[in-house]
């Protein structure tokens, strides 16, 4: 998979429509095109990075970027009260499909667990 194949790629170059809720210099985060719950929004870096394995030291602020934008999402949709879920699928095992690191928000109901 090159960047210039890659679907999440080519939403933050604009090439492919996306419902963005938030997005600045580094993150952009967009409605799920197949919501798993009320609310699903994918949380993306701009960089493209294939999977969680492929995190390195200098992207240390970038994750942390990932997780305080989710929280603030997860608020601005009102579900900071009653609880939301945020996963990271790293790899064939986890059920990774689009190899451009994506954290998942979703809450809205109520939640299983362990998760399948
Ligand atoms: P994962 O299986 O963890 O790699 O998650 C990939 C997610 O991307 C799935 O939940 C898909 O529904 C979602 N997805 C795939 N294509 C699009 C798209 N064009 N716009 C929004 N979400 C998408």
């Amino acid at each position: 998979m090159t960047e210039q194949d890659c679907l999440f790629c080519k939403i933050v170059n604009g090439d492919i429509n996306a419902d963005i809720v938030f997005e600045n210099d580094s993150l952009i985060a967009f409605r799920d095109i197949n919501p798993k719950a009320p609310t699903h929004v994918l949380l993306i870096p701009r960089e493209h990075i294939a999977t969680m394995n492929d995190l390195e030291d200098g992207h240390d602020t970038l994750a942390g970027e990932l997780f305080l934008t989710a929280a603030r999402i997860a608020a601005d949709e009102g579900l900071a009260d009653d609880g939301y879920r945020v996963v990271m699928n790293c790899n064939a095992a986890a059920g990774q499909s689009v190899f451009h690191i994506h954290l998942h928000l979703l809450g809205g109901r109520t939640m299983g667990w362990p998760p399948g």
